[in-house]
């Protein structure tokens, strides 16, 4: 027995940092090109009702990197009192704004506010997070959409690290509406064979072994143990969850137990620093190929 025969091989780490890295600065060069060629800043509003913690982190992280790539960055800030009518008023101000191109609302909003209603209220075009019914619909039909940026990491992610995935047996564990259903449209759109696991599903397991990439969007932290997956697989861990690190701190683990699955699968994003820092990238993407689209110019390559 060789050396190499008794050590435990590992799976390669999918460095999410550094694509999203390279995608914002691909981005920048888009923006600097729509700049001196069409005299177009691309702009993006977030707004953001009420002081949750983690939306403020988010939003502030999203403003800044709007700002490096060159783009306009507007913030709306509303009190957690903020009424319906007064939500929509501003989604309807940034609908008329011309040099405005994106418009994203933070979740969760709070509860006198209905997040449908104001999702629908969003102009389809400028509608960067993907969320609203007409471009769920496209991207369900195969027609251009705004896919949301998670599930679009995502993709990007699998793309860079396998190339062509067709025919590839894929399990999404997780069935939102913004995670979970939009990363199944677009594994079958790649020709994928898709299985959407939830928490009905019998012998979520068994499922998993059988699986050739894996996205998990649960919440739940480290649900997925190694043994659950298949030697060789791709797994992509979409979940963030805090958990009590012990002497008063906390630490951020997936939906992976990364520590098992590490030893078996043969491609893993960490959690943090895989699909997290996708997600603004892919924002920032999102509002240029918007803003292109909405001036009628086709998209620089960057
Ligand atoms: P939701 O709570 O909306 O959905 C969770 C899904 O997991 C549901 O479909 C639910 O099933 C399913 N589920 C729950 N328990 C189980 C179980 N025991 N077995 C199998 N399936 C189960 O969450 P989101 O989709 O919004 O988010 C998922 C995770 O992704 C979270 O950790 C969130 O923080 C993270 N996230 C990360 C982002 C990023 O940028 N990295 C962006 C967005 C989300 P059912 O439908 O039957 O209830």
């Amino acid at each position: 027995m060789t050396m190499t025969d008794t050590v435990q091989e590992q799976a390669s780490i999918i460095d999410g940092k550094a694509f999203a890295a390279g995608l914002r600065a691909r981005v920048g060069r888009q923006v600097a090109v729509l700049q001196e060629k069409h005299g177009l800043t691309p702009g993006l509003a977030v707004v953001l009702v009420g002081e949750d913690p983690a939306s403020q982190v988010y939003v502030r992280s999203k403003g800044k990197h709007t700002r490096e790539a060159g783009m306009k960055s507007e913030e709306i800030r509303l009190p957690d009192t903020a009424t319906q009518e007064e939500v929509l008023a501003v989604v309807d101000r940034l609908n008329a704004d011309p040099s405005i191109h994106g418009i994203l609302v933070q979740l969760p909003l709070p509860d006198q506010v209905d997040e449908n209603a104001v999702i629908d209220r969003i102009d389809p075009a400028k509608d960067v997070d993907g969320f609203h019914v007409i471009n769920t619909g496209r991207l369900q039909v195969g027609l251009p959409a705004m896919a949301p940026c998670t599930p679009v990491g995502c993709m990007m992610l699998l793309k860079d690290r396998l190339g062509d995935l067709s025919g590839k047996r894929a399990l999404v564990i997780g069935r939102s509406n913004i995670v979970g259903k939009p990363i199944a449209m677009l594994l079958l759109a790649e020709s994928c064979t898709v299985t959407v696991a939830h928490s009905r599903t019998v012998d979520l397991a068994e499922e998993c072994r059988r699986a050739d990439i894996v996205v998990a969007a649960v919440g739940r932290p480290e649900m997925v143990r190694g043994d659950w997956i298949k030697p060789g697989a791709t797994v992509i861990d979409v979940g963030v969850n805090r958990i009590d690190a012990g002497e008063g701190k906390t630490r951020l683990v997936g939906d992976v137990c990364f520590g098992e699955a590490v030893r078996v699968a043969g491609a893993i994003t960490p959690v943090p620093g895989g699909v997290g820092p996708m997600t603004i990238a892919c924002l920032l993407a999102n509002t240029v190929t918007a803003a292109c689209r909405q001036a009628g110019i086709e998209e620089p390559a960057g």
